[in-house]
């Protein structure tokens, strides 16, 4: 991690301030509330300081890609609440309280066997790519006596590269999912390819957001299927646009990612 960061606490307000008005306007301009659409915080470049401004702000809702990053910095963050809670959470001047918890979203790609580390941890994971991954969960849960919340991943755009499910394969395997008692099917994750064409990135959001319909028509996941989580700093305010109730924002509001870092 690098510790120096040109973005300090004024800037991340600022851009909290400025993106929050970007999702409420795209939310509007689709027929929807401002509140209807949630911002995942992606911090996997951010500074431990810039993700306490964030919770400061009294955000709740945070991402991460990696498992030992996540498991870290939930702790962390966990030591930082508890102690400002234990101020009596009314330190004079501040305008926000602190949320009582956080919630974090395991947004990457997830290994099997790192199931166990990370389902404690989070609230829900979006990058559920394959069967196997998700009756790798399931065992867990039945396991631990609990119901994992998920999201399918699913590869709309059809490149090599990006995990997912193939999108003709997305209802079957869907169904399936939907029988593993210990699992709660939320909705679907999706990605857009690496593009300036907003054009194909549009595409490929409606793409994803007809799958969603698609399921949700069939009754798949029943009421819990709800989540339609797809955009990043990028391409957010199109993902909006084409349905997205979900989005997952990490440049837009901590700046670049340090070159000398690997993530
Ligand atoms: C890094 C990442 C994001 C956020 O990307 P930004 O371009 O920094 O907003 C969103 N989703 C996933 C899966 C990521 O890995």
């Amino acid at each position: 991690m690098s510790t120096e960061h040109l973005v300090g606490p004024a800037e991340v307000r600022q851009s909290y301030q400025r993106v929050s008005e970007r999702v409420a306007n795209a939310a509007i301009r689709s027929g929807r509330r401002p509140e209807d659409v949630l911002m995942v915080a992606v911090t996997k470049n951010a500074s431990p300081d810039q993700i306490r401004t964030l919770v400061d702000l009294g955000h709740t809702d945070l991402g991460e890609n990696r498992v030992q990053q996540l498991t870290q910095r939930a702790a962390q963050l966990e030591e930082y609440l508890s102690r400002r809670r234990s101020l009596g959470n009314a330190v004079e001047g501040e305008a926000h309280p602190v949320p009582e918890r956080v919630r974090w979203h395991m947004i990457g790609h997830l290994q099997r066997n790192k199931v166990k580390q990370v389902v404690p941890v989070v609230d829900l994971i979006h990058g559920v790519d394959s069967l196997r991954l998700a009756e790798e969960l399931h065992a867990f849960g039945a396991r631990t006596d609990q119901v994992i919340d998920i999201l399918m991943q699913v590869n709309v755009s059809g490149e090599v590269s990006k995990h997912g499910v193939a999108a003709p394969a997305a209802i079957h395997v869907a169904e399936q999912i939907d029988t593993m008692m210990h699992l709660r099917l939320r909705g679907i994750m999706c990605m857009a390819p690496f593009t300036e064409n907003s054009d194909e990135t549009r595409s490929v959001f409606s793409r994803a957001a007809s799958v969603y319909h698609d399921i949700r028509s069939e009754r798949i996941g029943g009421n819990d299927f709800t989540v339609l989580s797809m955009g990043m700093s990028n391409d957010f305010e199109i993902a909006i646009e084409e349905g997205a109730n979900v989005i997952r924002i990490g440049r837009a509001l901590f700046g670049e990612a340090d070159p000398n870092d690997d993530n």
